[in-house]
């Protein structure tokens, strides 16, 4: 793996703590291997070279080490959102690992999205994390079906690997939740996927689980995303252009009973979905317990 230096590492977290209760950011890897061919971070806008290629960030961890020091306001740190935490390169290099024990060393609160189930080698971090402040695992998962799994996220922990990791995390009492998203226009946007990804997510122990019914596509993502549907699913690339022209958003056009089978089975297994609800829970046993940590 190269490694590259970077200047800064933390960042404020624009939309405020309404937002799975985060308030910073980072990126400790720059590009993701994890290959699914919807990813948004490869997007002209973020200017990714080579974005398969998984560079880490050699000085991160004393940057961060510095930042987090500095910080008057301590909060939920979030990781995740450009490029998986744990790549494969994790495994060796560890940046992911040295991080998340410099946020239990300053009593930070951890968020880190994932789709590898290699986030369990670091199971003693987020008990440790969650003695004094919210940790929470969140991972993505689209499809309740490895076949389908492979074929849009070929790189990934296949989907019932991931939910028995989640398993894996309830079980020590860390916080999980299940990120549907994106559900893609005519590849899993089925009633019968929604049903049963709700169903898994609730038998694993997830607290929520959080749906966008629809995928963006920009600039060079929907080159990629098309060419990547004219090799695994033939014919579908003229059905999206159909539908939805060059539109950012395309929405499935099943969104309204999708979301309505959402409300009825996250009811039924007591799961939440609302993101106000999400944000209240991550933070109320520390709230509790800590008045002064947010
Ligand atoms: S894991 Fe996330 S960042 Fe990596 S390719 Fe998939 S969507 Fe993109």
């Amino acid at each position: 793996m190269e490694l590259i230096s970077a200047k800064k590492l933390l960042s404020p977290w624009q939309k405020g703590d309404h937002w799975f209760a985060t308030n910073y950011n980072f990126n400790i890897y720059k590009g993701c291997s994890h290959g699914c061919i919807y990813c948004d971070s490869r997007s002209q806008c973020y200017q990714i070279e080579n974005f398969d290629e998984v560079r880490g960030k050699e000085n991160a961890i004393a940057i961060l080490e510095m930042e987090l020091i500095s910080k008057k306001k301590k909060g939920i740190v979030a990781t995740g959102a450009m490029s998986d935490p744990y790549n494969p390169q994790e495994k060796k290099y560890e940046l992911t690992r040295g991080a998340l024990k410099l946020l239990a060393k300053y009593g930070y609160g951890a968020s880190v999205t994932t789709k590898s189930d290699l986030v369990l080698r670091d199971i003693d971090l987020y008990k440790k994390i969650a003695e004094f402040s919210p940790a929470v695992v969140h991972f993505t998962i689209t499809t309740a079906e490895d076949h389908l799994c492979k074929l849009v996220e070929s790189n990934v922990t296949v989907s019932s690997k991931r939910f028995l990791a989640i398993k894996k995390l309830s079980e020590v009492g860390i916080f999980t939740g299940v990120r549907i998203w994106p559900i893609l226009p005519f590849i899993n946007d089925s009633a019968e996927n929604i049903r049963q990804l709700i169903r898994m997510s609730a038998e694993a122990g997830a607290r929520y689980v959080s749906p966008y019914f629809g995928v963006t596509l920009r600039q060079n993502q929907q080159t990629y995303f098309y060419q990547a549907l004219d090799r695994k699913f033939p014919g579908l690339k003229t059905k999206y252009i159909q539908a939805f022209g060059n539109r950012y958003e395309c929405i499935s056009p099943n969104k309204n009973r999708l979301n309505t089978i959402l409300v009825e089975e996250c009811n039924r297994y007591g799961l939440l979905f609302r993101m106000e609800d999400i944000v209240k829970a991550i933070k109320e046993k520390y709230e509790v317990n800590q008045i002064s940590f947010f």
